[in-house]
């Protein structure tokens, strides 16, 4: 996800080179497209968020270190696993994120070893895969290679490899990424390479590499780099399976590409983004945009998941189906969830549209979070709105490997900044410095119990009154917001970005209070099995049932004898003391109870809801239900 590679390089240039570890390496070239928003590492995230940041940290992050799995494919090939090599890449990203997020030097001494070890993995012709050599890509040119994931290994080791080496002074890192891409253009590159003939889906899977190739040509600015990114693109749209720029143009639905592979389609359209911030060619950008809408008009279910379906016996239940497809076991993918996210923030980066932010945060608290084990340690790789089990487990998954990229990145875009004013992207207790924002001195502070709560409170810590154009984004699912400055309403200006605009002095004591009207929604949506199925959300928060055993189709329960979108016809407010979590006796309870110790100071109670009379069902935060053991179910059948 050069997305935040890529704004890494940029955050590191506008902002915060100064508290960024030290770098000497040579100045990325500039990139013909700036972002709109710019974003920001935060000094400290809290609430809900905040938590769950802090267990990935404490405990999956070392979960996944200590793993021999990451490595021993690249250091005794074959490895044991097709995509086996993709871990190592995944995990630095997310921990370059985490290290420098929070400063810890443990953490950067992980970091540094394990890119020692994988650089001295790579052959002296630039490979750094798991694959034994009769089955590497480059001995597969003649006759291609459907099955292979060597290029995505690839794909993933230059990632990380990026994204550790834009905050690090490490010249064998960078040159690892480079010789390995070299080996790559003279397999795939000009003048008559064809990425697109390796990996499954048509290719697919191999032409996720374009992100990757682009973040080094934004890192080392060599022309090769470049011109090998744009074969890539044009090696995807000669495909007459993939041509994936045709395909929008053409009005086809992102069912159609590569099979509508969900993660890999977007991983695609992450790379079209990065190439269009390198060359500004606006076909990039509107491939991404029009993708994005058909994903979100017809492709993601309440909780912000874009859901597959196997269709056809040549696709399976990770590709996008058509709409008619839909139901309430259909699987989201945890990669897709974290590629939607990164794709939706990319975009807001790109555009400033708030619609993007608000994608992008309805997937984070509702399906990514719900795919995260509260244990800290455990993922869950598929996902529904409806299922008999939250699935998590302790394996290293690609879904695993995913989702803490998807938490890390998030938290980066928290408080935003635009040429134009200080973004109030998302309202959890956060803090973050003005320096990093706008080159000022100064923090900003947010504090309260959103998502649980319909309001926030937020502050500036400065030294002197200082003039501040700031933008409130209106959450996901909230109807307004009402803003006051020392107990007297505002009046803020709407933006063409969708957001609420206040500019004046601020002083150190003044005193914000956001109130957002979050109105209880119902949803309708046929299944593919006809029948037509309700669910319910509060502000960005979808709402289910934690339970120990269901089945796929549970007796109707509701009546829709009149459909509305409001909730408060079927539900009624219901009190719920959360129960204490369950004890963990293996790994790392410090960090575990610390995190739960902190979110219960720092939450108000969890918003819960009951259907009346008769069923007396009770709901809750998806993201928590049936976390506890058991099941969720989110969607229930009317009659
Ligand atoms: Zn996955």
């Amino acid at each position: 996800m050069g997305t935040n590679g890529s704004l890494f390089l940029i955050g590191v240039l506008l902002g915060s080179a100064a508290t960024a570890p030290a770098s000497a390496a040579p100045p990325p070239p500039a990139l013909a497209v700036n972002n709109q928003v710019t974003a920001a590492v935060p000094a400290s995230v809290g609430g809900i968020l905040g938590a769950r940041l802090d267990l990935w940290r404490r405990v999956r992050l070392w979960r996944v270190v200590n793993n021999p799995f990451l490595l021993d494919g690249f250091a005794h090939p074959p490895g044991k696993h097709p995509w086996q090599g993709e871990h190592v890449g995944k995990w630095l990203h997310a921990a370059t994120l985490a290290a420098e997020a929070t400063g810890d030097v443990k953490l950067a001494a992980a970091l540094q070893e394990m890119v020692v070890k994988l650089v001295a993995t790579q052959q002296p012709n630039g490979y750094v895969g798991t694959y034994a050599p009769a089955q590497r890509f480059y001995n597969q040119i003649e006759k291609g290679d459907r099955s292979t994931w060597d290029i995505w290994t690839h794909r993933y080791v230059i990632h990380g490899l990026l994204s550790y080496s834009a905050t690090h002074d490490d010249p064998a890192a960078l040159q690892t990424s480079i010789n390995a891409a070299d080996l790559l253009a003279r397999a795939a590159g000009p003048p008559d390479g064809d990425i697109t003939r390796f990996g499954t889906r048509w290719g697919l899977s191999s032409a996720v590499l374009l992100e990757s190739v682009a973040m080094l040509y934004q890192r080392t600015g060599d022309a090769r780099h470049l011109a090998f990114a744009r074969h890539l693109a044009g090696s995807i749209e000669r495909n007459p399976h993939l041509r994936i720029i045709a395909a929008m143009r053409a009005g086809e639905d992102v069912t159609v590409s590569g099979d509508g592979k969900a993660y890999q389609l977007m991983a695609v359209l992450l790379g079209y983004l990065e190439l269009h911030r390198c060359t500004g060619e606006k076909d990039y950008l509107d491939t991404a945009v029009t993708a994005w809408e058909k994903i979100q008009a017809g492709h993601v279910n309440i909780t912000g998941g874009p859901w597959g379906y196997q269709v056809a016996p040549g696709t399976n239940h990770e590709c996008f189906a058509a709409p008619g497809f839909f139901h309430p076991t259909c699987c989201v993918e945890t990669c897709s969830t974290t590629t939607w996210i990164q794709l939706c923030l990319s975009l807001f980066e790109l555009t400033g549209g708030s619609r993007y932010a608000d994608a992008a945060e309805r997937a984070l608290f509702n399906q990514l979070l719900g795919a995260q084990s509260p244990n800290g340690n455990d993922w869950a790789y598929h996902s529904m709105l409806n299922m008999p089990d939250r699935g998590y487990e302790d394996t290293i998954t690609c879904c695993a490997s995913s989702g803490p990229r998807a938490l890390e990145v998030f938290a980066r875009h928290l408080v935003c900044a635009s040429k134009d004013a200080v973004i109030i992207n998302s309202y959890v207790p956060v803090v973050v410095s003005l320096a990093r924002l706008v080159g000022q001195p100064g923090t900003v502070i947010i504090e309260g119990g959103y998502p649980f709560a319909a309001e926030s409170r937020l502050r500036f810590d400065l030294p002197a009154p200082t003039v501040l154009t700031v933008d409130f984004r209106l959450p996901a699912g909230a109807a307004s917001l009402e803003l006051s400055v020392n107990g007297k309403l505002e009046r803020p200006e709407r933006t063409a970005q969708g957001m609420f605009r206040l500019r004046r002095t601020w002083n150190a004591d003044d005193r914000v209070a956001v109130r957002f009207d979050f109105p209880l929604r119902s949803h309708f949506q046929t299944g593919s099995d006809g029948v037509r199925w309700i669910g319910f959300s509060w502000g960005p928060l979808a709402l289910a049932q934690s339970v120990t055993a269901q089945t796929d189709h549970p007796l109707p329960v509701l009546a829709s004898y009149q459909e509305s979108d409001d909730g408060n016809r079927w539900l009624e407010p219901a009190a719920v003391t959360r129960k204490p979590p369950r004890a963990v006796d293996n790994v790392a309870e410090a960090g575990i109870l610390k995190s739960e110790a902190r979110l219960a100071a720092s939450t108000v109670s969890v918003p819960s809801w009951r259907l009346k009379a008769p069923r007396r069902i009770i709901l809750v935060p998806y993201f928590l239900a049936g976390t506890e053991g058991g099941g969720v179910r989110t969607m229930f059948p009317t009659r």
